[in-house]
């Protein structure tokens, strides 16, 4: 028998179950009648935890970038690991990119559920696929069985260590690259456990060359490692299930994290042997931190904002979110922002080519700008029903609160809403409860900021005077009208302007008055519009707490 026969022999003693060819896959999974250009991503996550930030920042990147050019974007589960599987890791994922508006066109969506003709998206249960190409190496002599333990390749490793050689399994340390395929059938006919590793044609002396949509153009020597293809429990590798994987799903544009890109080598041989056209790549930078003056990647284990779960519970909106993220993706995204506020983002022209190289930096600070930046612009309504449904599930005294009268709390947050400059009081839905308490006697927590530049006898004056005067019948002008007109009586300039010529003349100006009417109803020196704030609290709580506040004192 002729080692060709042999060879065949060996991948039917190595797979012996029933499986299609790779040519029956090639037409199962026909090239996508998509129009040129049309781009193909995937977001490919591993079940090992929920969803974080950096999944979230690379599935948005894949999510435009396939949208923008007319393509298919689809999720793919990587579930390979079962012993470093989360429950629910998976669901929680998928369940994430739908509320932060990345939904998948097509690929994996629950257990049992998924969508569209490439599939099935979920690695564990392709195991057949893998095997039919796996096989077919064997037969060509491309694949062979490795049954190295694990304590014969550490020794290995120690060994090239000790003489500073490159570690791993290559060259004349690929011990079992040189078995004939009579010896491997004799280990595998005697039941002895094996890897399944490629016979690599590299030679690490010549380099390959990639052009990265975001890092550019990489040089790196060529892969010469024998790599495993299939673990011993006949499960891929992520380099072998990449390759098969995103050729029969036909993904035209691999953007994943660069913690791959040492690997593209492997990658790029892989496709090659395989007869494959290789994918583009774009590896995107980590989102980076910064600790001390030191510049680090955000930690799954040390940073809590790495959760995404962590936004939602802080009440940032989903929008705020996936604005901030755009921000860091394309810096030039707030300049195109200022001159389109209204436009929905996707239309913004984001490109690979904008991307950080070094790792975009996460700022909380900038994180509530953008995000003040896109609550003020929310109309009343829209603004309410969001903080009804985070305080429902997030602060149940203050969803009480709202939900007893919806449209009392739409009027609130209506106030210095909408017109060419809304006020930027709210960062996050969490911002709601502080900004909105003292509307409500049971959340006014009865503390005063009193003006220090007007005496305490003064602000019991101005109080005792208003006390019976105000009527909410009064337009804002009138109204004012009026603290003017009672200026002189307190000693105060109804003027600021008049003021401002001798300040010595008066106790202070009609501005002082409204801040302790202010104060007095509210707590705070700094509120919205007082005028609509008292119209809304109406006659008699206004005058309730003008008289709370004269009983507490100064
Ligand atoms: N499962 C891999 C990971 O989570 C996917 C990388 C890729 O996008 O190819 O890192």
């Amino acid at each position: 028998m002729d080692q060709n026969d042999m060879a065949l022999r060996l991948a039917d003693a190595m797979f012996p179950e029933p499986l299609r060819t790779p040519e029956e896959y090639e037409t199962i999974y026909p090239p996508r009648p998509l129009p040129p250009g049309a781009r193909v991503t995937r977001i490919a996550p591993s079940p090992t935890g929920y969803l974080h930030l950096g999944t979230l920042f690379t599935a948005s990147i894949n999510y435009i970038t396939a949208h923008q050019s007319g393509g298919v974007f689809f999720f793919r589960l990587e579930d390979t690991d079962k012993k470093r599987e989360v429950e629910n890791g998976a669901a929680d994922i998928v369940a994430g990119l739908q509320y932060y508006g990345l939904p998948a066109d097509e690929g994996y969506f629950g257990p049992d559920d998924e969508k569209g003709d490439y599939g099935p998206y979920q690695q564990s249960k392709r195991a057949s696929i893998y095997h039919a190409y796996v096989k077919q190496l064997v037969r060509q002599g491309l694949a062979y069985p490795c049954f190295c333990s694990a304590e014969e390749l550490d020794r290995v490793r120690a060994q090239q260590e000790a003489a500073r050689e490159r570690t791993g399994y290559y060259g004349r340390y690929a011990r079992c690259r040189d078995l004939t395929p009579e010896q491997a059938l004799e280990k595998i006919r005697a039941g002895l456990p094996y890897v399944v590793r490629l016979r690599s044609p590299g030679d690490p002396e010549k380099r390959i060359r990639f052009d990265d949509l975001i890092k550019g153009t990489i040089e790196m020597p060529e892969n010469d490692q024998d790599i495993v293809l299939l673990k011993s429990d006949g499960i891929p590798t992520y380099h072998f299930a990449h390759a098969i994987d995103d050729h029969l799903m036909r993904t035209t544009h691999v953007i994943r994290g660069d913690e791959w890109i040492a690997s593209v080598p492997i990658h790029l041989q892989l496709f090659r042997i395989l007869g494959f056209k290789a994918p583009k790549y774009a590896h995107v930078s980590p989102i980076m931190k910064e600790e001390n003056g030191c510049k680090r990647k955000l930690s799954k284990r040390k940073d809590p904002e790495a959760a995404v779960h962590y936004y939602a519970e802080q009440g940032y909106p989903a929008d705020s979110v996936m604005e901030y993220l755009l921000t860091i993706a394309n810096s030039d995204f707030e300049e195109w922002r200022r001159t389109h506020p209204a436009d929905d983002r996707s239309a913004f022209p984001f490109s690979l080519k904008k991307m950080s190289l070094s790792g975009a930096l996460f700022d909380l600070n900038k994180l509530n700008d953008v995000s003040k930046n896109r609550l003020c612009l929310l109309s009343a309504p829209q603004i309410t029903r969001m903080i009804l449904d985070w305080a429902e599930e997030n602060d149940p005294p203050f969803y009480r609160c709202l939900h007893a009268d919806e449209a009392f709390a739409e009027k609130l947050f209506a106030i210095d809403r909408g017109g060419p400059k809304p006020r930027k009081d709210l960062a996050r839905l969490a911002d709601a409860p502080a900004y909105a308490a003292y509307f409500y006697d049971e959340l006014f927590d009865g503390r005063y900021d009193w003006p220090e530049n007007v005496k305490a006898e003064d602000i019991a004056a101005i109080l005792r005077t208003y006390l019976p005067l105000y009527d909410p019948a009064l337009d804002r002008q009138q109204w004012f009208d009026g603290l003017k007109a009672l200026a002189p009586s307190l000693g105060f300039c109804p003027e600021v302007k008049e003021y401002k010529k001798d300040p010595q003349a008066w106790r202070g100006h009609v501005g002082d008055i409204s801040t302790v009417l202010r104060v007095a109803v509210t707590g705070r020196r700094n509120t919205p519009d007082l005028h609509s704030i008292l119209q809304l609290l109406g006659k008699e709580k206004v005058t309730a707490r003008l008289q709370r506040a004269l009983d507490k004192g100064v």
